[in-house]
C-alpha cells in the first residue's frame, strides 16, 4: 500500500459534496480491528448533468431590489397612501440583502409587510451585513455592540418572520447560503445560488476574510473548504449574493476603487449564470451585460424619464427582445441597491425579462 492511499470519488448527483479525511480499514490476521490511514482524494467533476440549451426557454419577468435598509424603493410623493407606488409586478422578486438598517424586529416586520404586498408568485430573500439578527452567531457575539440600549432582539423570532407560514403563504422564500431549484407556474424551472456573505468591512455580520475563498471548491488538501461553493456551468441559472464580484458595479464613492470579491468573480466565470443580482456597494447601482467569449462588457443604459414614469428600470433579455441573452456565453449583472451611498431610497427597482429553462 502506498501512503497516502490514493482514491477517486465520482460525484454522480448534482451539487453533491464529500469530505473525506481518513479511511478506516481492518487488516486480517491482526488483533486490532481497524487502522486509520490518510488518503489522497481526487474529486471528479460534479457536472454530470448537462442541460439541453437548444430547448426554447420560457420568458420570465424578474424584479430585483437590494439594500432597502427598511425603506420602500422610490417612496411615494403621497405618503398618506403607501400603496400608490407598489413594487413592480413580476413572476419572481429577488432581494439581495441589507433588508434593514440594523436588524431590529420592527424593521423586519415593515420589510416582510412590503414583500407580502408585492405582486410575484415567488419572492426570494437573502440577508446582508446589516441584517445582524439573521446571523445568530454574529448577534450572540456582537449584538450588544450594535444594539446598545434596550432589550436585545430574539434572532429566532426574527428568522420566523421570514421562514414562518405567513411569509411562505405570501410566496416569500428566505435563503441561507446554498442552492435551490424553483418551478414557476409559467412552466419555467431555475436553480439559484444564494449567499449573504461579503468581505469583512467595519465588523458587520455575514463577513469573511477577503483572502478566504468561500465560493470555489478548494483542493482536498487545503485547510479551508468552502462550505457551499457556487456550482459550475450549467448547474446554476441565477446568482443572488449580497456583495458584488470584483470589477463589476463595485466601485466606491470618491476613490472609484473596486471593492468586490475576486473569488466571487472567479466563481461567476466558472458558473456563467444567466443573471447575477447583488447590492452592498450602493454607488454601483446599475446593470451590465458581460460577454465571457470575448471578455467585453456593456452598461445597460436607461432613459431617466421612462424610469421615473415606470418607477423601474426595464430590460428585455429574453428571446423575443432585440438581443436575447446567450446563455452560457453571457451574464447579466444587476446591482439593485435601492438606497444611494447616503441611504436615500431614490433608486428604482430593476425589472428584466429573461428566458429560463422549462421544467423537466
Ligand atoms: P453597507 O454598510 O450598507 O453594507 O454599505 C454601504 C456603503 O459602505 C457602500 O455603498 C460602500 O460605500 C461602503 N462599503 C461597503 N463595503 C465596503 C468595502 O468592502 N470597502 C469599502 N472601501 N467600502 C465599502
Ligand atoms: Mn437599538
Ligand atoms: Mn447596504
Ligand atoms: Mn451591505
Amino acid at each position: 500500500v502506498t501512503f497516502p492511499v490514493p482514491m477517486t470519488i465520482r460525484l454522480v448527483k448534482q451539487h453533491q459534496q464529500v469530505c473525506v479525511h481518513c479511511l478506516h480499514v481492518s487488516i486480517p490476521g491482526t488483533t486490532s480491528s481497524s487502522f486509520i490511514l490518510p488518503i489522497q482524494t481526487v474529486i471528479e467533476d460534479i457536472n454530470t448533468m448537462n442541460r439541453d440549451n437548444t430547448q426554447k426557454g420560457i420568458k420570465t419577468r424578474i424584479c430585483m431590489i437590494s439594500d432597502t435598509h427598511t425603506c420602500r424603493p422610490n417612496p411615494p410623493t403621497d405618503t398618506s397612501n403607501p400603496y400608490r407606488h407598489p413594487l413592480p409586478k413580476a413572476d419572481v422578486l429577488l432581494h439581495a440583502g441589507d433588508i434593514t438598517k440594523v436588524g431590529h424586529k420592527i424593521e423586519h416586520e415593515a420589510m416582510v409587510a412590503m414583500l407580502k404586498e408585492a405582486e410575484a408568485e415567488l419572492k426570494i430573500v437573502i440577508a446582508g451585513n446589516h441584517d445582524i439578527t439573521l446571523d445568530a452567531e454574529y448577534y450572540a457575539r456582537m449584538g450588544r455592540t450594535r444594539h446598545r440600549t434596550g432589550p436585545l432582539e430574539d434572532p429566532a423570532e426574527i428568522r420566523e418572520l421570514w421562514v414562518g407560514e405567513d411569509a411562505r403563504k405570501a410566496g416569500i422564500v428566505y435563503m441561507d447560503e446554498g442552492v435551490r431549484t424553483f418551478t414557476l407556474s409559467n412552466g419555467a424551472q431555475f436553480t439559484l445560488y444564494a449567499s449573504p456573505y461579503q468581505p469583512e468591512f467595519c465588523q458587520w455580520a455575514f463577513a469573511y476574510e477577503r483572502r478566504v475563498d468561500r465560493f470555489n471548491p478548494s483542493p482536498p488538501v487545503s485547510p479551508f473548504q468552502a462550505p457551499n461553493p457556487v456550482p459550475s456551468y450549467p448547474d446554476v441559472d441565477i446568482l443572488l449574493t449580497h456583495g458584488p464580484p470584483y470589477g463589476i458595479l463595485d466601485q466606491v464613492y470618491y476613490s472609484n476603487q473596486s471593492v468586490g470579491c475576486e473569488n466571487l468573480l472567479k466563481a461567476c466565470k466558472r458558473a456563467r449564470p444567466r443573471l447575477h443580482v447583488f447590492g452592498h456597494i450602493h454607488e454601483g447601482y446599475g446593470a451590465v451585460r458581460q460577454d465571457w467569449t470575448n471578455n467585453t462588457s456593456e452598461r445597460i443604459l436607461q432613459d431617466p424619464e421612462t424610469v421615473l414614469e415606470n418607477r423601474s428600470c426595464y430590460y428585455n433579455a429574453s428571446s423575443d427582445g432585440k438581443r436575447p441573452l446567450r446563455y452560457g456565453e453571457e451574464t447579466l449583472f444587476v446591482n439593485a441597491s435601492v438606497v444611494t451611498v447616503n441611504y436615500v431610497p431614490t433608486n428604482a427597482p430593476w425589472v428584466v425579462d429573461i428566458d429560463l429553462p422549462p421544467a423537466t
